[in-house]
């Protein structure tokens, strides 16, 4: 068998890269306070490795890339990054997921590399609750955005983690936002990973709720999206925004996951929830052949497990969410 394809028969079609588990903000759900465990520059492969790694998963079947983290803007060999996955012929989406925090900086280079899409987490329009949730600054970001904008990605989709008590009511402006913006809009419920997305768990809002507050607003039906992955979208009758529901909790979608991980000290991650894992600095630090590393792949894709367990064992810690790559 020369294609990625696992244990239950799921395809494995994307990589994720976690390309650094560093990030300049601290929400709170995904990075535990004061937390000191990031990897040190000595653990990490080298570019050309990296890149190396992804030429292999993408001659095993694998087309699209994210690069995420951490936040992958504070990389500071990202162009050259982006350029390098970008020429490989069998990658034929490259995304990015970002904070924005530098997007104002780097939107441009990034469109002309060869990232088509991007993806931003933003929770709040508020610049006090974005302080709150990030211990970061609201306007960087916002700037970024319109950068970003102009820069010619499409789409731009915004992340908004819906928590109880914090960001919950602010789910009708975020709606009026990417109206105005053309933005695409996702909803994603907090996750118990790692010790921080256990903090969140009692701001837990199961998106149903969402989605029937909006319905009172608006005249909704069933749309398509690009790149859906896991996100259902609804699309507001007369208008362009469509909105996505990432669900996680309240309707898991592992039967479909087509993904996994690749950490910046070559860590091969099968899923966000489990701790199953490959490391492949140690085969390249032996020198294996091309050939030999994918047939590692190819075997660790079998471990692929069958799915997470946030709701049947919500206690268990697995990893920072920033060295996964959420
Ligand atoms: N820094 C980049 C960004 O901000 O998009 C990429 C990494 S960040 C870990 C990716 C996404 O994971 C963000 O949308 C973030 O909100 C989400 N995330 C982190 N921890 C989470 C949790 N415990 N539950 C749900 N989503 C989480």
């Amino acid at each position: 068998m020369s294609q990625l394809i696992d244990s239950f028969g799921r395809k494995i079609e994307y990589l994720r890269l976690s390309v650094t588990d560093r990030c300049d903000l601290r929400c709170f759900y995904c990075i535990p306070k004061g937390f000191k465990g990031f990897t040190e520059p000595e653990d990490r492969i080298s570019l050309d490795d990296y890149v190396r790694l992804v030429r292999l998963f993408s001659e095993l079947g694998v087309s699209k890339v994210r690069m995420t983290g951490g936040e992958p803007l504070i990389r500071p060999d990202l162009p050259d990054m982006v350029r390098k996955i970008g020429a490989l012929p069998k990658i034929d989406d490259l995304s990015l997921s970002t904070n924005a925090t530098r997007l104002a900086q780097h939107a441009k280079v990034l469109r002309e590399s060869g990232v088509s899409r991007v993806n931003v987490s933003l929770d709040t329009l508020n610049p006090d609750v974005f302080r709150e949730i990030t211990q970061g600054d609201l306007e960087p970001v916002l700037q970024g955005l319109q950068v970003a904008k102009t820069a010619g990605f499409r789409p731009i989709k915004i992340n908004m983690v819906v928590m109880r008590d914090l960001n919950l009511h602010e789910v009708g402006d975020m709606v009026d936002y990417c109206l105005e913006n053309r933005f695409t809009l996702r909803f994603i419920e907090t996750m118990p990973v790692g010790e921080a997305g256990q903090k969140a768990k009692d701001r837990y809002v199961s998106l149903d709720e969402i989605k029937k507050s909006l319905e009172q607003r608006f005249e909704m039906e069933p749309a398509k999206m690009k790149g859906a992955g896991p996100a259902k979208y609804l699309k507001i009758i007369g208008q362009r925004l469509k909105i996505g529901f990432i669900t996680p909790m309240s309707q898991h979608f592992c039967e479909t996951c087509n993904r996994v991980r690749l950490s910046s000290e070559g860590t091969l991650y099968l899923c966000l929830g489990q701790s199953d894992k490959l490391e492949l600095r140690p085969l390249i630090q032996q020198g294996l052949s091309d050939d030999e590393i994918k047939s590692a792949i190819l075997e660790a894709i079998q471990n692929k497990p069958e799915k997470h367990e946030f709701n049947s064992n919500p206690s268990q810690v697995v990893r920072v969410m920033s060295m996964t790559g959420g």
